[in-house]
């Protein structure tokens, strides 16, 4: 296995820019998802990777080699895509050996190397069957298997769960988790869906426009987001983020807003203080607001626009002026749209952006 270094990459579609000077570390074993909302330059970058695409600038290694200019039959590298594209008239098996028939690998070695594979995949008993026979996840388990046959320094994945229904998609995910933790693969994995990521990788390197803005664990992308964009984009529902102003009365830090005022803690103030401008962002989850039915102190007044029961919690969707909010209660809470309520930030677990860098201010 290996490490996938990213140095300063380019990709220019005639005057386009599609990726703008990425720079990250795959280290050896580890599972890397590249998210970002659509056409944000994911699989642009993962073609990179495999050379179906050349650089316009900068360098991609593996394991310390420069591979830039290498043929993609050189380096190692092994795709499975979203549209896995079985042979229909070859079996299971043949379908799995066909890389290493490819390769004129002798048929004992194929044969044990299929098996060997057929049997981390679970897939042993479907040796003999045709594709059509087979039902979508075990079609995307022989995808994945004719990757895996190949033993090669890098797994390179795109969207490879999107073509199955909801309930195949959770059981896949953690197949790939066990095959990755099996294996101790590098996988480089692209998807749109966040929640994907989170549950399996190891760390997510979140794009936007073809630029990285974070590149870390799942827990400190969803704990520390690095700036407005990454706070909107992880987690369901996204954080919410309510503009505000900073004023300084009587020595003591204030948020305010269309009608409204809080005053902050000298955590968040000292954020707050730490802003270029005067102009800020509060950053909240929806668990750490709390939505009373009556007026109550250092609270923000909002309007119930609707109510939303989800079984285990209820989202309650409120306007603070323009802003739209998503706050998670019980769901035996009587709350019901239309209705004036109250909100309360919990301020140890809010978060202060600068409005105009757009980065999120660390408290001290
Ligand atoms: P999706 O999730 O929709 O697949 P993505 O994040 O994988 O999106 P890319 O396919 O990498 O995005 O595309 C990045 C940007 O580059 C998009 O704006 C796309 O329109 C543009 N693009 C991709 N291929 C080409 C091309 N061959 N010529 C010109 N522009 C392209």
């Amino acid at each position: 296995m290996a490490q996938v270094e990213f140095k300063n990459v380019v990709k220019d579609y005639g005057a386009f820019q599609a990726v703008k000077g990425v720079t990250f570390t795959v280290e050896d074993g580890e599972f890397v998802a590249l998210v970002g909302p659509s056409g944000c330059g994911k699989t642009t970058t993962l073609n990179l990777i495999a050379g179906l695409l050349d650089l316009s600038d900068g360098e991609i290694s593996i394991s310390g080699r420069r591979i830039n200019d290498l043929d993609p039959k050189d380096r190692d590298i092994a795709m499975v895509f979203q549209n896995y594209a079985l042979y229909p008239n070859k079996t299971v098996g043949e379908n799995l050996g066909f890389p290493l028939r490819m390769r004129k690998v002798p048929k004992a070695e194929l044969n044990d190397k299929v098996n060997q594979a057929a049997s981390l995949l679970d897939i042993s008993h479907l040796l003999d069957r045709y594709p059509r026979e087979l039902s979508g996840g075990q079609q995307q388990r022989v995808a994945l298997g004719r990757a895996l046959v190949r033993d090669p320094q890098v797994f390179l994945m795109d969207e490879p769960l999107s073509n199955l229904d909801a309930k195949l998609r959770v059981q896949m995910r953690a197949e790939l988790t066990r095959f990755h933790k099996e294996l101790n693969a590098t996988v480089i994995y692209v998807t749109h869906d966040q929640l994907e990521a989170m549950t399996m990788a190891d760390k997510m390197a979140v794009m936007n426009g073809g630029v990285l803005h974070q590149y870390d664990t799942p827990e400190r992308v969803f704990e520390e987001p690095a700036n407005l964009f990454v706070a909107g984009f992880v987690g369901s529902p996204a954080m919410n983020l309510l503009p505000a102003s900073r004023i300084e009365r009587d020595g003591q830090t204030f948020a305010t807003g269309d009608r409204w005022e809080i005053a902050l803690s000298e955590r968040n103030a000292s954020c707050a203080r730490r802003s270029t401008s005067d102009q800020i962002v509060l950053g909240a989850r929806h668990s750490s607001i709390t939505i009373h039915e009556a007026r109550t102190p250092n609270c923000i007044p909002a309007r119930v626009y609707t109510v939303e029961p989800t079984g285990d919690l209820t989202y309650v969707h409120i306007e603070v002026g323009e802003t739209r909010l998503v706050i998670s209660t019980d769901p035996q809470s009587q709350i019901t749209a239309g209705q004036d309520v109250w909100i309360d930030l919990e301020q140890e677990r809010m978060h202060v952006f600068d409005a105009k860098s757009e980065l999120r201010i660390r408290p001290e």
